[in-house]
């Protein structure tokens, strides 16, 4: 079992602002961090900004700014983003960063002295929008790009390559031996059908028509080609190849250490296949997987800019606050498919999840202890068969739950949890604590608050990486000592008795699906 976890989100391209794709990744990514992180695994978190090629330079320049100034206004929107989301990042890395061009132009030098790269001239179709080169048979008779299906255009130009005919044998391998290296499984077939078995070119690596890249050192007229320079970021943010590689050392290089990347289906390519190559050319270990995240939709028609459809999280997140919008985004969506969004789904999943279930469970709760018992949690006596029954669930449902998360299904780890407050809320219907109290059956009523109090603590520690702000509130109405409050203690059950309890706000108001779905359309017009 590897106790440590290195887990990347793409590095985004700033062409447009942030939007819930973007924050949804992001939060899919942080969730697995938290998770990790709570349950003792050393945990390294990282994000960034892909800041280089043509597009950009473009961009800039329409706008009438420097390349510079206008990635860092849009860096700057990223990290804006990610604090509203409260994403627990251990690093945000930009390509711009002298960090990483240093060592990507080392890397450079070390694949042309091993011979992996190689200068040639490349002529071919190329899609500007995906700064790609493709053959005649990728874009077929109707001369479209494979990837985005825009027109491409005849182009020669001088490049280096890298050579991928050495290594697509030993990357192939990896598939096979590694059944999960890309997930879901889909997407190895589509890699294998689309790209490695038609014969795969070498890639180029260079480009000498723009200059908004990383030069390259032995040849000037040469600027980086988008894909050497980004996906480097994920050693680079390590120190990988300076003289302060602590963490390079402390997580890529170490076998125990579990490495993920999250993928967009847009980029798979180039980390399932060109960026094994690389780490193999500079004789480095390969991450354990890359897991393609699916996209959101918006009432069923693709979110874009120019349709006018884009839901920015912001709004959200004032409105409903944070952990609602955490919880959509993983609860609604099984990690790895595509989901819709549409507002109706949004208000039903909130209430249905958080309002009527968690939350009621924890008012219910905490009402009933200071009416029946002062405010103070009751001890444990002589458990009866439901009691010991909600035990077993309890440890089951925890193992499930991690399980579940190690394999990246975050959205069936949830259900596992929202089945155990299923379960105590009907433990309050079947007990009947009202009428214990009226027949003064003290002992047992104290039982059932016990056992609801270790529930309440048990499904706030497994909901806590996705609900930041709600599992703190719920640890200060119950007075958690920081012991109670550490993952380790959920072995313990029933370990609060005497512990004061407060009357809190419900912690989630229920919302009127017909005005919430309003507003959130509102949002989009
Ligand atoms: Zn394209």
């Amino acid at each position: 079992m590897k106790n440590k976890f290195y887990i990347t989100t793409p590095i985004y391209y700033p062409s447009a602002d942030a939007h819930i794709g973007h924050a949804y990744c992001t939060t899919m990514c942080d969730i697995l961090a938290r998770n990790k992180r709570m349950r003792g695994f050393e945990t390294y978190f990282l994000t960034g900004t892909d800041e280089h090629g043509e597009k950009i330079q473009k961009k800039a320049a329409e706008k009438g700014v420097s390349p510079q100034e206008y990635v860092d206004e849009i860096a700057e929107k990223f990290r804006k983003l990610w604090a509203a989301m409260k994403i627990s990042n251990d690093d945000f890395i930009r390509t711009t960063e002298e960090r990483h061009s240093k060592v990507v132009q080392s890397i450079f030098s070390k694949m042309l002295k091993n011979d992996d790269i190689y200068l040639g001239k490349y002529e071919g179709w190329y899609c500007t929008p995906c700064e790609s080169f493709w053959t005649e048979t990728q874009v077929g008779e109707e001369h479209l790009c494979p990837d985005c299906h825009r027109p491409v255009h005849k182009a020669e130009e001088e490049c280096y390559f890298f050579k991928t005919s050495k290594y697509v044998e030993k990357v192939t391998k990896h598939y096979q031996l590694n059944p999960k290296f890309i997930t879901p499984v889909s997407r190895k077939n589509e890699m294998m059908n689309t790209f490695i078995n038609k014969g795969l070119d070498d890639l180029c690596v260079s480009r000498t028509t723009f200059n908004w890249g990383i030069p390259v050192v032995e040849n000037n007229k040469h600027v980086l080609y988008v894909w050497l320079d980004a996906l480097c970021n994920y050693i680079t943010a390590l120190g990988y190849d300076t003289d302060h590689p602590e963490l390079f050392n402390k997580f890529w290089a170490d076998e125990n250490c579990e490495i993920v990347h999250v993928v967009g289906a847009d980029i798979t390519r180039f980390h399932v296949i060109y960026w094994p190559m690389f780490l193999l050319s500079l004789g480095l270990r390969l991450p354990d997987r890359v897991f393609v995240h699916g996209l959101l939709d918006l009432n069923g028609e693709k979110m874009s800019k120019s349709r006018g459809n884009v839901v920015s999280p912001f709004p959200l997140i004032e409105r409903y606050g944070v952990d609602t919008v955490r919880w959509f985004l993983a609860k609604e969506f099984s990690f790895g498919s595509d989901g819709k969004f549409t507002p109706e789904s949004f208000a039903e999943r909130i209430n249905i999840d958080l309002a009527n279930n968690y939350g009621n469970l924890v008012n219910r709760t905490t009402s009933m202890i200071s009416k029946y018992f002062e405010g103070v949690v009751p001890e444990l006596k002589n458990p009866g068969e439901k009691e010991k029954e909600i035990r077993e669930l309890t440890k089951k449902t925890v193992k499930a739950y991690e399980n579940l998360m190690d394999d990246l299904k975050i959205s069936e780890a949830l259900n596992e949890v929202v089945n155990l407050l299923n379960v105590a809320n009907k433990y309050i219907e079947e007990s009947q604590p009202w009428v214990l109290s009226k027949e003064g059956r003290v002992e047992e009523l104290g039982n059932v608050m016990a056992v609801l109090v270790s529930s309440i603590v048990t499904c706030t520690k497994l909901l806590s990486p996705v609900l930041v702000e709600t599992s703190e509130k719920v640890y200060k109405l119950f007075n958690l000592t920081e012991e109670q409050k550490s993952y380790e203690f959920i072995e313990k059950f029933c370990g609060f008795t005497g512990n004061n309890v407060e009357k809190g706000a419900p912690l989630f108001p229920r919302l009127d699906i017909k005005v919430e779905t309003e507003y959130i359309n509102s949002l989009t017009k």
